[in-house]
């Protein structure tokens, strides 16, 4: 018997023959072409038929894993538009004379060495991305096709890494788990195997090539491989994965139950998700919220409305260096900063633009009191714009730039904010502290805060009257968003949009569609 150890992806037994899954490696040429513009051609469209295969593997993962790790695809194919990368290859093959196999082995590795200095370990593990679509176009420019490297068994497979892209190709019904030589916990790879409940080893030094056909068995627990496990060894581990499997239908039992230990402690788990598709599965699995929102994923799906920096009063970061203020509410916050640090708030509306580029954005600007402040805001935003422009950046051509209502003067000069904009969208918490002067962070005045309170559900329709008369949209993302004692209200106010946390939603939603807005209101 031999042990191999590694990292462990996943608390699980898998038991099986060993298949080595081996790459075929294919020679590229270092010598000078001729004819660039053929090079380009084929590299072109390499391009091309590798998106096409990231879109099938997205439907693939999707049917397979869910969206979260779907979405991988979605930015592989994201990346293989990506003009910079694009850009370094054709440079390559241009200005080095050099055949589209080689540019393209150069510019991924190049782009994968970047990520993999980077601090953060989940950017690091991106690098295996980069080399995943680069060998995705490789593997089309030269013709390889590895979909018979798994067998026709089911097997464990080892291989010296593998990219996302092989593992959602594989069919699952014949991967019993994986062994890899290299290979990070925070890849993808790693993701997939753990979402698809699969016994994965990473990391693993001791792979030798004839283990190939042996008997083998993956244990999680213990991240190692027993390579011809002795029976006495193999009796045990069989009994263990039983044990697993009933662990997982006994697990199904605790739906429903509080996160709290013996003692009484009881903590939040909540869920990570990708976009609104995973939602079903955050629900199906009991979590408790969600603790991290990869906003990044939606920018490529849906319609995300972005409000700037709106640091300062209440949200206080330490690295602005802001100093101690007697009325922080009153103070130096939000659009106040962004318009005299001009080189922070640029900082974020080129990034917003830059990412406009993958999807449906709106842009808009907190905590106005005037025209100028807006007008101001746009001209900075109008000024990003032409220098990405000039800088040859792809950017959304229908970036809607919106107001937050939030002040009783922005209320009260909504006519001359909504000439100038293209949406309203009315933050009810500030607009209820500066409308009552009552502190929203002061616990002493919580009897004396009334989100309800006339005047601030006056200033909300007066809101709404000027947006409309403007022709644009007007939206609630306050709290009051979700207070379905006024959804009807609000309907009947003519509001656009209700924007609030997802458990609302469907609250909400049923609300909405017991309404009758073509009869008198049936409330008192
Ligand atoms: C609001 O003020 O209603 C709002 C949405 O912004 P925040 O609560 O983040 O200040
Ligand atoms: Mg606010």
């Amino acid at each position: 018997m031999q042990v191999g150890t590694g990292k462990s992806v996943l608390n699980g037994i898998a038991i099986g023959k060993l298949k080595i899954y081996k790459k075929k490696d294919t020679a590229i040429s270092t010598a000078p072409v001729a004819d660039t513009a053929a090079e380009l051609e084929r590299f072109e469209a390499a391009r091309q038929k590798a998106i096409e295969q990231q879109t099938a593997l997205y439907e693939k993962a999707l049917a397979e894993a869910g969206e979260d790790i779907a979405e991988v695809f979605n930015i592989h194919a994201m990346m293989l538009d990506d003009d910079d990368f694009v850009d370094a290859i054709k440079e390559i093959i241009n200005g080095q004379k050099m055949c589209a196999e080689y540019a393209v082995k150069t510019a991924g590795n190049n782009q994968a060495a970047v990520f993999s200095a980077m601090d953060d370990p989940y950017l690091q593990a991106r690098s295996a991305d980069v080399l995943d679509i680069a060998q995705a176009m490789l593997d089309i420019l030269q013709g390889v096709d590895n979909a018979s490297l798994q067998g026709t068994e089911p097997s464990i497979l080892v291989a010296e890494d593998l990219a996302p892209s092989e593992t959602v190709r594989m069919d699952k019904s014949l991967l019993l788990g994986f062994i890899t030589r290299e290979g990070s916990s925070n890849s993808h790879t790693a993701i997939l195997a753990r979402s698809m409940n699969i016994p994965a080893l990473i990391q693993c030094k001791d792979i030798q090539e004839d283990w190939d056909g042996k008997m083998a068995v993956v244990d999680g627990y213990n991240a190692c491989v027993y390579v011809d496990p002795t029976p006495d060894l193999l009796k045990s581990l069989k009994k263990r994965q039983q044990e697993d499997q009933k662990k997982q239908a006994l697990l199904q039992e605790l739906k429903g139950k509080p996160n709290t230990t013996l003692d009484g402690k009881t903590i939040n788990v909540f869920a990570n998700i990708g976009g609104m598709g995973d939602v079903g599965a955050v629900q199906q699995n009991d979590a408790g919220g969600v603790g991290l929102f990869r906003t990044e994923f939606v920018y490529l799906n849906c319609k995300v409305v972005v409000r700037t920096c709106d640091i300062g009063a209440d949200k206080t970061v330490d690295y602005m260096k802001l100093d101690h203020e007697d009325n922080p509410a009153l103070g130096y916050r939000a659009i106040r900063i962004c318009l005299t640090r001009k080189d922070f708030f640029k900082t974020q509306l080129r990034a917003l633009l830059r990412a406009s580029a993958y999807g449906n954005m709106s842009i808009m600007f907190p905590m106005i009191t005037s025209l100028r402040e807006l007008q101001d805001a746009k001209a900075v935003l109008e000024e990003c714009r032409a220098e990405l422009t000039a800088e040859g950046v792809k950017m959304g051509q229908n970036i809607e730039v919106g107001t937050m209502i939030e002040t009783p003067a922005a209320v009260l000069i909504a006519d001359e904010l909504a000439a100038e904009c293209d949406f309203f969208s009315i933050g009810t918490n500030d607009l209820t502290q500066y409308t009552c002067a009552l502190d929203r962070q002061n616990a002493k005045l919580e009897p004396f805060f009334n989100p309800h309170h006339p005047a601030v559900l006056r200033a909300i329709k007066m809101t709404i009257e000027a947006g409309h008369r403007h022709g644009i949209w007007v939206g609630i993302c306050g709290e009051l968003g979700a207070d379905t004692a006024l959804t009807e209200t609000f309907l009947r106010m003519g509001v656009d949009e209700l924007s609030m946390n997802a458990k609302s939603i469907l609250p909400v939603r049923k609300i909405i569609r017991s309404v009758d807005l073509s009869k008198p209101s049936e409330k008192a």
